[in-house]
């Protein structure tokens, strides 16, 4: 299969499920890992009442739950239309490599879906966001972090499991 394929593939999925006409909207998404489809999804929002259901986010689960691993190092991913913020960010935390879209954002705003203000919003610190923040008990937040890090040092365990999840979103400390 070659990269049209791939995207046929997300594109007829999308289209499947519309049709089905149980609440899934018209995004299929594949995560493709040498040349195999690791996971697979479609917005499944109006389905399961999970606003945050878009078809990357279900196909990144479902590519993780198949791999073992949250860690998509070497995956490619395949969506009917181009990432909004939310989708950008599980990407980006996943270490996929590369992404192709079909529609764009731009297409999407033409039908009622106009996710540049998130975009604007989310990319500016907290306290200059639209939705207003307030940081409260910081410093016992502040101690939960530190007696976790503390408790991984003494458990094994837990720093095999912190190890095996460390490479996740590898980017913010290789740039
Ligand atoms: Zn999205």
């Amino acid at each position: 299969m070659d990269k049209k394929d791939y995207m046929q593939r997300a594109i007829d999925l999308a289209r499947t499920k519309m049709l089905e006409g149980r609440g899934h909207w018209p995004y299929g998404c594949l995560i493709v890992r040498d040349g195999e489809i690791v996971g697979e999804g479609c917005n499944d929002m109006g389905f399961s009442l999970d606003p945050t259901g878009h078809g990357e986010i279900v196909a990144i689960r479902d590519a993780c739950r198949r791999l073992g691993t949250m860690d998509l190092t070497g995956c490619e991913l395949y969506t009917s239309c181009e990432p909004c913020s939310l989708c950008s960010s599980a990407i980006w935390l996943t270490n996929i490599a590369k992404v192709y879209y079909g529609a764009s954002l731009k297409d999407c705003r033409g039908h009622g879906s106009d996710f540049d203000p998130l975009r604007h919003d989310v990319g500016k610190p907290i306290h200059e966001r639209s939705i207003p923040a307030e940081r409260v008990l910081g410093e016992e937040g502040s101690a939960l972090l530190a007696e976790w890090a503390a408790l991984i040092q003494k458990t094994p365990a837990m720093q095999e499991e912190r190890s095996r999840h460390a490479p996740i979103g590898e980017r913010s400390r290789s740039e």
